[in-house]
């Protein structure tokens, strides 16, 4: 993966960073989550890496340009981000938290036939979706069941 950056990052005459091979690194360890740039830039800072939140923003949209990261937006005023399927990692679907924001990753077998329906029928190759489903994740619903006991 560094490997494939650092041709990547050649090719297009950038410059190899310490710094964005580290922004990398971090999405490569937490696979499945879905940072936010303020999140990678506090990840940063525990790791002693001395950067400014601008220069986090513009590695991680450089990254988006290359194709390593895949932008997402959840409708929460700010982008995050997670690993693309440069390796054809598995497509996936969002359930998001409307009231803590908790994201969970599916992979919907129901889905992976729409869009094996869609493909046949238009001829077209998929190459990704992007679906998303709203609602109350269940440590939420617990708490707004106590909270209504409390109420009584
Ligand atoms: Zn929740
Ligand atoms: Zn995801």
């Amino acid at each position: 993966m560094y490997e494939e950056l650092r041709n990547e990052l050649k090719k297009r005459k950038y410059r190899i960073t310490a710094q964005r091979e580290m922004i990398l690194k971090i999405f490569l360890e937490s696979r499945g989550r879905h940072l936010g740039v303020e999140e990678v830039y506090r990840e940063l800072l525990n790791r002693n890496v001395r950067i400014s939140k601008a220069t986090v923003y513009r590695s991680v949209e450089l990254l988006v340009e290359l194709g390593f990261l895949r932008k997402l937006n959840f409708g929460e005023g700010l982008y995050r981000y997670e690993l693309a399927d440069r390796s054809n990692r598995e497509s996936h679907q969002h359930v998001i938290c409307q009231k803590c924001g908790r994201i969970v990753e599916i992979n919907s077998e129901q889905v992976n036939k729409i869009i094996s329906d869609i493909s046949k029928k238009t001829g077209y190759v998929i190459k990704w979706h992007d679906l998303k489903f709203y609602g109350i994740c269940p440590e939420c619903q617990a708490k707004e069941k106590e909270e209504e006991k409390r109420s009584k």
